[in-house]
C-alpha cells in the first residue's frame, strides 16, 4: 500500500490550494518540507531572518490575490515570524504561517525549541491551529487558507510538529480536502446602494478616499467607471494609490489635509479611519462630516464615526453595484464648484511651497531634489516599495503610482523593516516589471542582510538608500568624542558597500548633479543594485499643519 510523509502531503496540499510561493529559513525539523515544497512546483526563497520571510509572504499573498506561504523552524524561528502575522493582521492581508515544532512525544520536557506556539500565535491571527496527524494535514491547511483569504483577509498558522512532519500515512487514509473556491464577493444591500448615491448626490463638498481594501479586491475597473461617471474628487491611502492613477485630473491627493478637513460627505472605500485618515475626527476632519462606508468586514463600520451609509460587501461587487444603479440617474458632481477651486488652489500651493527644495542643485542633497530625479527615472510600471520616515512620507507624496498594487510601504502597523522582504517578493512574483524600494538608512538597516537574498536569486531589485545618518532625522557627522545621541546613525555609512560585497552592484553619490547617472547605471545592471545617497541631514518636509500623512 502506498504511503506519503507529512512534509510530501504538506507540500501537496499547498499546491492544491494554490499557493506558489514559500519564503523561509530551514532548520529542524522543517528541512524536509521546503524540499519537498520544491518538488511539488512551489517555489522555494531562502530568507535570511524570519522576519522578512513572513514580511516576504504577505506582500506575495497581496500581490498574487492568494495565500502565499512562510516556513519557519521552531521556537525563535516562530518568534521572529510573529512580527509578519502582526502586520499582515493590521494590514488585512492573507498569509499562511508554518512553524516547525518540537515532537509531539516530547511536549512538556524542555525538547529544544519548545514552545507554545500555537497559542502566541493566536491573537496574530485570524486561525491558529496544531496539526495532530498526518492523515489530516489537507483539512488543516484547505480550512487555514480558506479563512486567511475569504472576507476580511487575514494572516493563519499551523503548527507542524516533527514527527508529524516525517509520519507516514497511507494514501487511502488521507482526509480530502475541497480545492480553492472562488473569493466570495457578497453583495451590499440595494437600499444602501441608493442611500449612498442619494447622500453623494446631497453633498456640497464630496470625497472619495480609496484603501487598500479596495486594491485587494481588485476593484479597479469598477472603481474607474465610477469615478469618471461621477466625477468626484477622490484621494488614495498610502497602499490604495494607484487604484486610480494619481496622475488622473480628479486626484487632490495633492491637497491631502484640506481634502480630508473640508469635505462634508466622504466615501471610504476599503479605507478604516484609524490612525491613517486621524480617526475621522476633528481638527483633521469636519465636525458633523458625513461618511459613507464600504467595507467587507461589517464590525469595521462605524468605527470612531458612525457612519451615515453602510455598504458591507466586496469592494468590486459593491461599486459594481454602484455603476449599475448609477444608470438610472442623470446625477454627476458638476465640473465648476468652488470645492474643486479650493483643492485647486491648495494643490498649487503646495506644489510652489516645495518648489525651492525641488530645484536645489546643492549637496548634499535634499528630499526633494532626490526625488525629482527618482521619479523623471522610475519606469511607469515598478512596483514602489517605501520605508523610513521621511523617505516614505515624502516618497509617497512625490512618487506617483499609476497601477494598482504597485505601492508596498510600512502599512497600517508602521512597521519600519519591512522593505527588503517585500521587494523580495515583489520581485519573485512580478519577474516582468522593475521592483524599486527607496529606503532610510534606518529602514533599510532592520533587514539589510537580505540584499544577499537578491543577490543568491538573481532578483534585480533597485534600491535607494536616503541617508540621513539617523533614525528620522541626523545630526551629519559626529563631533570628536561626542557621545552618540539614540538617534543618531553612522552618517555616510557605505551601505552600498554590502551589496558590492555580496556581489550585485553599489554606488554612493555624493554630489546632487551625479544622482540621475547614478540611478541609470543601477537600472541598468542586470541583478540587485544599491544607490546611497547621502543626504543634507537637515534636510526635511516642507513644513507641516500636522503631525504626519498630510500634504
Ligand atoms: P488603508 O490603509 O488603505 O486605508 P485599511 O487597511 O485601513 O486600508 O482598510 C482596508 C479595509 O478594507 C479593511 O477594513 C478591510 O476590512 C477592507 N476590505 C478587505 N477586503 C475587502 C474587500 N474585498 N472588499 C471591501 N473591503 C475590503
Ligand atoms: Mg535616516
Amino acid at each position: 500500500m502506498a504511503t506519503v510523509d507529512g512534509a510530501t502531503l504538506m507540500a501537496r496540499s499547498l499546491k492544491a490550494q494554490g499557493v506558489d510561493y514559500m519564503f523561509g529559513i530551514v532548520g529542524f525539523p522543517v528541512q524536509g518540507v521546503a524540499a519537498a515544497a520544491q518538488k511539488e512546483g512551489i517555489t522555494f526563497i531562502g530568507m535570511r531572518n524570519e522576519k522578512s520571510a513572513s514580511y516576504a509572504a504577505q506582500a506575495a499573498s497581496y500581490l498574487t490575490g492568494r495565500t502565499q506561504a512562510c516556513l519557519v523552524v521552531s521556537g525563535p524561528g516562530v518568534i521572529h515570524a510573529f512580527a509578519g502575522l502582526a502586520n499582515a493582521r493590521e494590514n488585512c492581508w492573507p498569509m499562511i504561517l508554518i512553524g516547525g515544532a518540537s515532537p509531539t512525544y516530547q511536549n512538556g520536557m524542555g525538547a529544544f525549541q519548545e514552545e507554545r506556539q500555537t497559542e502566541l500565535a493566536a491573537p496574530y491571527c485570524k486561525y491558529a491551529h496544531g496539526i495532530d496527524r498526518v492523515e489530516r494535514i489537507p483539512y488543516y491547511v484547505e480550512q487555514a487558507i480558506r479563512t486567511a483569504q475569504n472576507g476580511r483577509p487575514g494572516p493563519v498558522y499551523l503548527d507542524f510538529p516533527d514527527d508529524i512532519i516525517r509520519g507516514e500515512a497511507e494514501d487511502e487514509n488521507v482526509v480530502p480536502a475541497a480545492p480553492p473556491a472562488p473569493l466570495a464577493r457578497p453583495q451590499a444591500d440595494p437600499g444602501s446602494v441608493e442611500r449612498a448615491l442619494d447622500a453623494l448626490e446631497s453633498a456640497e463638498r464630496p470625497l472619495v478616499v480609496l484603501g487598500k481594501g479596495m486594491a485587494w479586491s481588485r476593484a479597479e475597473d469598477e472603481v474607474r467607471e465610477f469615478i469618471e461617471r461621477t466625477q468626484l474628487p477622490f484621494l488614495a491611502s498610502p497602499m490604495g494609490k494607484g487604484i486610480m492613477p494619481d496622475t488622473d485630473l480628479l486626484s487632490v491627493g495633492a491637497a491631502r489635509s484640506t481634502a480630508l478637513r473640508e469635505a462634508d460627505v466622504v466615501f471610504l472605500m476599503g479605507a478604516r479611519l484609524n490612525w491613517i485618515m486621524h480617526f475621522g475626527l476633528p481638527p483633521r476632519f469636519k465636525p458633523g462630516v458625513r461618511i459613507i462606508q464600504l467595507d467587507i468586514e461589517q464590525e469595521e463600520i462605524g468605527r470612531n464615526v458612525p457612519a451615515e451609509v453602510a455598504l458591507v460587501g466586496d469592494g468590486k461587487a459593491v461599486v459594481g453595484q454602484l455603476n449599475a444603479s448609477l444608470s438610472n440617474r442623470q446625477w454627476f458632481y458638476p465640473a465648476e464648484t468652488e470645492w474643486r477651486a479650493v483643492l485647486k488652489e491648495k494643490a498649487d500651493a503646495n506644489a510652489e511651497s516645495i518648489r525651492p527644495m525641488v530645484e536645489d542643485e546643492s549637496s548634499p542633497i535634499n528630499y526633494y531634489r532626490a526625488y525629482r530625479d527618482i521619479v523623471e527615472w522610475l519606469p511607469e510600471d515598478a512596483i514602489i516599495i517605501g520605508e523610513g520616515a521621511n523617505t516614505m512620507d515624502i516618497g509617497r507624496t512625490q512618487m506617483p503610482n499609476h497601477a494598482p498594487r504597485h505601492r508596498l510601504d510600512a502599512g497600517t502597523y508602521g512597521t519600519m523593516g519591512i522593505g527588503l522582504g517585500f521587494a523580495v517578493a515583489a520581485a519573485v512574483a512580478n519577474p516582468d516589471k522593475p521592483v524599486v524600494s527607496v529606503q532610510g538608512d534606518s529602514a533599510f538597516g532592520f533587514s539589510g542582510m537580505e540584499i544577499e537574498t537578491m543577490v543568491r536569486y538573481g532578483l534585480p531589485v533597485k534600491l535607494i538608500v536616503l541617508n540621513n545618518g539617523g533614525i528620522g532625522g541626523g545630526i551629519g557627522p559626529l563631533e570628536e568624542g561626542q557621545t552618540p545621541p539614540p538617534f543618531y546613525l553612522t552618517y555616510g555609512a557605505h551601505y552600498e558597500g554590502m551589496m558590492e560585497a555580496l556581489g550585485g552592484k553599489g554606488i554612493y553619490v555624493e554630489d546632487t548633479a551625479d544622482l540621475r547617472a547614478a540611478l541609470d547605471e543601477a537600472m541598468a545592471f542586470d541583478g540587485p543594485a544599491l544607490v546611497n545617497v547621502p543626504l543634507d541631514p537637515r534636510a526635511g518636509r516642507k513644513p507641516q499643519q500636522f503631525g504626519w500623512l498630510t500634504t
